[in-house]
């Protein structure tokens, strides 16, 4: 899978896949590698081929933080803590899921598993499965407010998934929203309602990154938004405020 990588800012950037344009990041400092969420092949295939584009070798990444379950952002997880021992984090609230304790089972299974790992059903063989194609254990639950590698302060963040977070990374200002926010053309846009799990708690979530004074915001799909940030925030932040309702299509 060709993956496209972008950089968003010094020691930032994002790793871009053909389906759903489905986006990962990696923070790379003198101390560490970080990689937020990393794409949906269970090989990893969408991602160490981006790594060495970067000038990175996988035992430079200390930590494999992820903003939600869903295999699109998930699926290599287990194969890079498998393969090289990257921890990984994630909160508990997704742990039925990425550690495919309530995997379907019989027929949704089995056509969650006959589904190919890209593509425009990539999504579908998670929801289907209900799980990660592996089953991956975290090495910590990340919760509300706390700071993950010194760096990465955690948002709860759910709705979109329930243990959906964002990762806010402090000495750069870009923010990690995952599914909690989308981009679309340069505007903060939400995710399309059909894959948001619960709309009230995700409007609340949107609002939490939303008060993030952030100079990058780095979203699950797309691309990250590097321009106007803090007017796009704003008038987001409004349109929710005054009740503005949740469109179709995010
Ligand atoms: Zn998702």
């Amino acid at each position: 899978m060709s993956v496209q990588v972008i950089q968003v800012t010094e020691g930032v950037w994002c790793l871009r896949r053909p389906s759903y344009f489905a986006c990962s990041y990696i923070v790379s400092t003198d101390a560490a590698a970080v990689a937020v969420d990393v794409g949906m092949d269970s090989n990893a295939q969408d991602f160490l081929p981006a790594l060495k584009i970067i000038g990175l070798t996988p035992d430079r990444i200390k930590a494999v933080l992820l903003t939600h379950w869903h295999n699109d952002h998930s699926a290599g997880a287990a194969f890079l803590q498998r393969e090289f021992g990257i921890p990984v984090y994630y909160n508990a609230g997704d742990q039925p899921f990425l550690s495919r304790k309530n995997a379907s089972n019989g027929f949704r299974a089995w056509l969650g598993k006959h589904i190919p790992e890209e593509g425009v059903l990539v999504l579908l063989r998670g929801l289907l499965e209900e799980a990660v194609p592996e089953a991956v254990s975290a090495s910590h639950f990340v919760s509300d407010r706390e700071v993950i590698e010194g760096a990465f302060r955690v948002i709860a963040a759910p709705g979109h998934t329930t243990g959906h977070v964002a990762y806010y990374h402090e000495p750069t200002r870009a923010l990690f929203c995952g599914d909690a926010l989308a981009v679309v053309a340069n505007q903060l846009r939400l995710m399309c309602r059909p894959v948001t799990l619960d709309l009230a708690a995700a409007r609340s979530s949107a609002l939490r990154c939303l008060d993030e004074d952030a100079l990058f915001i780095c979203p699950g799909h797309r691309a990250p938004l590097t321009k106007n940030v803090q007017q796009e925030r704003q008038r987001l932040k409004t349109y929710l405020e005054t009740g503005g309702r949740w469109p179709l299509l995010g």
